[in-house]
């Protein structure tokens, strides 16, 4: 059976087949760097993960990119309030520039310790300001943008179709409007290039055909994505959130531009609730991976907790739900070490196996096929290989676990974030101090290309 994926424009389970034979291309909306990020963001990055590996594994290359959204994000999605790098800024006294530094390198961090393959491409916002500019401008000449006090905007009135990934009910939309729109000509319009408040200067602006000042958050998406995967590629990831604001602005920009609807099918995973709600950074009300860390779970556990839900449900997080899947975890690998090498895959289970993977990323299935395997009367060495094969798609690192793995206590890795924050910050006296602080406590590190690594002192 062929991978079949669930594709939000059609709103279909469609078989994939990818533009080009054997490659495909994919686009997955990234973090937004003011903050840290939560564990509802890092699910969503678990799910394109897996869906990535799921890709590799039907044989084909696969080209991910992920951009950083370093500008432009304002505080709300109707193109209104303060820039969210500005704000966090204002927030820690640090530069905006700084501090998207910060959350980027933390970020990349989370994405190590979850296994999370390094995407081909990672984008900057800030470094594809004249990619989007070029953008706008084109935008212009054909007749899609209006001027307003504050900006310059993308009038959605041009396209019938505007909103059709979300299945929106424009007129519907602009009839019930209560809120302001400020100088829009609809609620529906949105930001391309907002200008620098008159009489302030932002720490991060540009100059431009229309005046100084930044883009608008959803430009860089189809700006990059095109730059780099080119107009038309095969699949766009992101959050649930995205498909009525931020997906459907960044398919008119690229209709509008290049005539296309940018990917030929749209994914999107389902929100990590909290029992109050959902999680979010706005809200204030999250959980880190690295306080996960420093409880002394393994963030392995929140990956397989993430793997243990549907990627199209909500999975509510709490503590006990992610000391069930250590749990689950550390079975697994006990089981796991005392198998011997040398074995062969079983086609019959890796069939199985591959089929519920397939059908539209079905992990809760698939681990039940390896919880067969584990249990089975398979011979040992057999059911080694095969459950090989299930992790190049779970991504558990099962192959690498020790049982004598060394676990770091929550207050080395604090003084090890510290460290890393320093360096990011090029505050190197602190980070040697900080390092002498390790060093007298027993622990030893080095900064790898794979980020910083912590060992105890010999
Ligand atoms: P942001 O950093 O806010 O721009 O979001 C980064 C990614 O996380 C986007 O794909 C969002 O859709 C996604 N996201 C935000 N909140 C959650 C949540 N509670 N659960 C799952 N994904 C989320
Ligand atoms: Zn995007």
């Amino acid at each position: 059976m062929p991978l079949a994926l669930y594709d939000a424009w059609s709103r279909t389970l469609r078989p994939f087949t990818p533009l080009q034979p054997d490659h495909v291309g994919m686009y997955c909306c990234g973090p937004t760097v003011y903050d840290h990020a939560h564990l509802g963001n890092l699910r969503t990055y678990v799910f394109e993960d897996v869906l990535r590996r799921a890709l590799a594994a039907n044989g084909y290359t696969v080209r991910h990119v992920v951009n950083i959204t370093d500008v432009g994000h304002l505080v709300s999605d109707a193109d209104e309030g303060e820039d969210k790098m500005e704000k966090g800024s204002r927030r820690t006294g640090e530069s905006a520039w700084a501090i998207a530094e910060r959350y980027t390198a933390a970020f990349q961090q989370d994405w190590r310790a979850l296994n999370l393959l390094e995407p081909t491409v990672w984008c900057r916002a800030t470094d594809h300001i004249a990619q989007q500019i070029d953008f706008i401008a084109e935008l212009e000449r054909n007749g899609y943008t209006y001027r307003t006090a504050d900006g310059l905007y993308f009038d959605t009135g041009r396209q019938d179709d505007y909103g059709y990934l979300a299945r929106l009910d424009v007129s519907g939309l602009q009839a019930g409007i209560r809120v302001a729109v400020g100088d829009k000509r609809r609620a529906t319009d949105f930001a391309l290039w907002k200008f620098s408040p008159p009489g302030s200067t932002r720490q991060m602006e540009w100059d431009s055909p229309w005046g100084v000042g930044f883009p608008g958050w959803h430009i860089e998406c189809s700006a990059m994505s095109a730059q780099y995967l080119g107009p038309w590629f095969d699949i766009h990831c992101g959050g649930e959130d995205h498909i009525a604001v931020h997906h459907s602005n960044e398919i008119a920009q690229t209709q509008a531009r290049h005539g296309t609807r940018l990917a030929n099918f749209w994914l999107h995973g389902h929100f990590l609730m909290l029992d109050a709600g959902k999680m979010a950074k706005s809200g204030g009300d999250f959980v880190r991976l690295q306080t996960v860390i420093e409880r002394g779970v393994d963030p392995l556990a929140y990956r397989y907790l993430c793997l243990s839900a549907h990627y199209r449900s909500s999975l509510r997080f709490n503590w006990d739900a992610l000391h069930a899947a250590q749990a689950a975890l550390t079975r697994l690998r006990s089981a796991y070490v005392k198998w011997p090498v040398g074995g062969e895959a079983d086609a019959a289970a890796l069939t199985r196996f591959n089929a519920e993977v397939d059908q539209d990323l079905n992990l809760p299935r698939a681990l039940a096929v390896l919880w067969d395997v584990v249990r089975s009367d398979l011979p040992p060495a057999v059911r080694r290989a095969t459950v090989d094969r299930f992790d190049a798609v779970l991504g558990l690192r099962l192959a690498h676990w020790r049982e004598d793995a060394v676990t770091i206590p929550p207050s080395i890795a604090l003084l090890a974030e510290r460290r890393l924050a320093a360096r990011v910050a090029k505050d190197w006296s602190e980070a040697d101090r900080l390092r002498g602080q390790l060093n007298t406590a027993g622990w030893q590190v080095e900064d790898g290309a794979g980020g910083q690594v912590l060992r105890p002192l010999d």
